[in-house]
């Protein structure tokens, strides 16, 4: 025994003597804060060992949350794809790239022959670097000529995107920095549950709070972050916009409009005032089911406030009617003036990684880079003139996702190529998707792992992680933030837009691609953005290796644009727009057969659809399988104990998941995070919205083994 014991001491002390370590600047590749760390790799003879190590950055100033301090695991998990697989008689083989790039040219030209030449879409994410988003509509408008490019944004703050360009003019996720929160005295933060979506950004709220800000959280449940509100409305599932009109009709009612500012600085106020005069507060109540008392306390915290912030998010964007709401809230904002000054603003906090940068540079369906029309004549010639095509090459706008995948549905579009993104999960009504794309003649995946979507598929091509791709990402202040790649590639795995250059080079179409990095893609994108909205003229790699730099920044000398709107709004008179919209909720209800509503979200140990996050065992062994949270009077009522697999079922599909109490949820209302689950959605008239609402039938105990999935 002593021996042995002299034994281990010595193999150890001569481990340690050959160990070393290396250390790589890299950023998380979650959610639109983008923390930055240093990835520390330990390697003791043949093992490694990882540690992630916060820095700091302006943005969340050195601070890291769970899942940036766990990210590594699923870049270097061995489930990773590293060669191209193609499906033969229903079962992956590999395949060499030659082959797999040949393959997609010969399926492209086939289909766009036999069905037309927006027979073959593309669909792409808001996770991917802005080098690459810019090119993947590059690549949809020049290499294939096609109108259908769309991504997963669609189903994440589109609607709060539209509501802004309306009401300001102009898009950008955060009208203010962060660094103002702490000046607001009141913050309002309206389905958004920053505590575990971008728990980060939390210091900034604790920090107004110090200094005696006053919080109101608006939320069917009380979630972490409604933990620490002076005040939570929680409020009746999907009446968002209804209780944005009571506030701004208590506003109105008792005196706290800034007459000046809607004077010199809005239009359309005197038809909004009509419109609320007429609005009830018993009929708000009733709605919402939030006590009268409780909305006015709200209004006079925001009117009271000299000044006040309002951050929204999916909760309440993610509905039927998710552009009215934010409408509706903006109304708020500007009935009050409370925006374009310190500590006064307006905010719609971006989800995704590059949720920000992955909506302005092209992806979208009417978009060309830099925020530019798809249907502006003269966007288009400029757009053509970078990119040396004639102007009427240009396809015209195409379809939004949702709208593709019925398109995909109905034998329009017959052949996809899906990149960053895994809308067999994350879309909306996901039975119908994952129905609707097993009739595409040719499904081309390019992903990390072997998604949902990609099982899917004719051919997987691997693509590389975050670690090892180069690029910038604009984060949820409006910030372009430059990540530099950390480590080689894995196996025979190409970045992104290295397939994107590969395939159209196939097509004949390589003199448009002739790229070899992303900073040389990213030059012709600040080109592209020149004079746009989304002004990154002035954004250069150089700069971003020392500074984060805010949009619009036109010239390399401008400093950037840190707060918008200070003297006037990007429409051309230079005024916001009041709306008037609807606010009864016209969503799929509750009823005998479906009784509860049921609403989804994000959870702090994972992200998106999970792909990534349920393959980090750190991330997984926090939340292994999908719960649903419920009120244990509700659980009782249906005979459900603590811990108990349920069976849920919507008007659309069906799933297992094991039961949570949780006291602080609406009695009427339950909750399941989307990571995972592959549950039906809701769907409406309204094609891009309503994931967070559907009507949900009556709970029952479950035979189902754990974490399956029933469509
Ligand atoms: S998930 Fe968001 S908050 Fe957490 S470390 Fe990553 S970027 Fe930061």
């Amino acid at each position: 025994m002593a021996m042995t014991n002299e034994l281990l001491r010595y193999f150890r002390a001569k481990e340690k003597e050959r160990a070393s370590e290396t250390a790589a600047a890299t950023q998380c590749p979650f959610c639109s804060v983008q923390c930055t760390l240093q990835l520390v790799e330990e390697r003791i003879v043949e093992r490694r060992r990882y540690k992630a190590v916060p820095t700091d950055n302006p943005t969340s100033n050195g601070r890291l949350c769970l899942k940036g301090m766990n990210a590594h695991q699923h870049a270097l998990h061995p489930e990773r794809l590293l060669v191209p697989l193609a499906k033969v008689d229903g079962r992956f083989v590999r395949v060499r790239w030659e082959e797999a790039l040949s393959l997609i040219a010969e399926r492209i030209i086939s289909i766009q022959k036999e069905d037309g030449v927006d027979a073959f879409a593309v669909y792409g994410g808001g996770s991917l670097t802005n080098e690459e988003a810019y090119l993947l509509g590059k690549f949809a408008r020049v290499a294939l000529k096609t109108r259908h490019i769309d991504y997963n944004g669609r189903f994440c703050m589109s609607a709060a995107a539209a509501a802004m360009n309306d009401a300001f003019g102009l898009d950008r996720g955060l009208t203010n920095p962060l660094s103002d929160i702490p000046l607001a005295q009141t913050i309002i933060l309206a389905g958004t549950n920053v505590a575990e979506c971008q728990p980060t950004l939390m210091p900034y709220v604790y920090e107004a709070k110090k200094n005696g800000a006053f919080i109101i959280v608006v939320d069917p449940r009380e979630t972490k972050t409604a933990a620490l509100a002076d005040l939570h409305l929680p409020l009746k599932p999907g009446t968002d916009a209804a209780l944005a009109v009571g506030i701004g009709k208590v506003l109105l009612d008792e005196g706290y409009i800034d007459e000046a500012f809607v004077r010199e600085r809005t239009v359309g106020f005197a038809e909004w005032k009509q419109h609320i005069e007429a609005v009830e507060m018993d009929e708000i109540v009733r709605l919402t089911d939030v006590p009268e008392e409780k909305i006015r306390l709200a209004a006079r915290k925001y009117g009271e406030a000299a000044d006040a912030i309002v951050l929204t998010a999916r909760g309440l964007e993610q509905q039927t009617d998710g552009y009215a709401a934010v409408r509706q809230w903006i109304n708020v904002v500007l009935a009050t003036g409370n925006i374009g000054r310190p500590g006064s603003g307006f905010g719609s906090i971006t989800g995704q990684g590059n949720g920000q940068g992955g909506r302005e540079h092209g992806q979208k369906a009417d978009q060309l880079p830099g925020y530019r029309s798809i249907e502006h004549p003269q966007h288009r010639r400029y757009i053509a003139s970078v990119w040396g095509v004639a102007p009427d090459e240009l396809p015209r706008k195409g379809v939004s996702a949702y709208e593709m995948m019925q398109k995909i549905d109905a034998g329009e579009i017959t052949g996809l190529l899906v990149m960053g993104s895994n809308p067999v999960v994350s879309s909306p009504n996901a039975a119908f998707v994952a129905k609707a794309m097993q009739k595409l003649k040719f499904l081309v995946v390019a992903d990390m792992f072997l998604s949902e979507t990609a099982e899917l598929a004719d051919l997987v091509l691997p693509v590389s992680s975050y670690l090892e791709d180069e690029g910038t990402v604009t984060n949820v202040e409006g910030r372009v933030c430059f990540r530099p790649a950390a480590r080689k590639r894995l196996g025979e795995v190409k970045h992104d837009w290295e397939i994107l250059c590969d395939i159209a080079c196939k097509l004949g179409k390589g003199r448009f691609f002739p790229f070899t990095s992303a900073e040389e893609i990213f030059n012709e994108l600040r080109l592209a953005s020149r004079g746009g909205k989304a002004d990154y003229y002035g954004v250069t790699y150089e700069r971003l290796r020392r500074e984060r730099v805010y949009w619009p920044c036109p010239d390399a000398h401008h400093p950037g644009t840190p707060r918008l709107f200070t003297e006037r709004f990007a429409h051309p008179d230079g005024k916001a727009r009041f709306a008037v919209l609807p606010f009864r909720p016209e969503k799929e209800e509750t009823d005998e057969w479906y009784p509860l509503y049921l609403t989804t979200g994000r959870v702090l140990a994972h992200y998106l659809s999970g792909t990534q996050t349920r393959r980090s065992p750190a991330l997984s062994a926090r939340q292994p399988e999908a719960v649903v949270e419920i009120h244990p009077r509700t659980a009782k009522r249906y005979g459900i104990g603590p811990g108990m697999l349920v069976r849920i079922e919507t008007r659309r599909g069906a799933a297992v998941v094991r039961s949570r109490y949780n006291d602080q949820i609406r009695e009427d209302t339950i909750f399941v995070p989307f990571t995972g689950a592959a549950l039906g959605k809701s769907t409406t008239s309204h094609p891009m919205s309503s994931i967070r609402i559907a009507a949900c039938r009556r709970l029952s105990g479950a035979q189902l083994g754990c974490g399956q999935w029933s469509i």
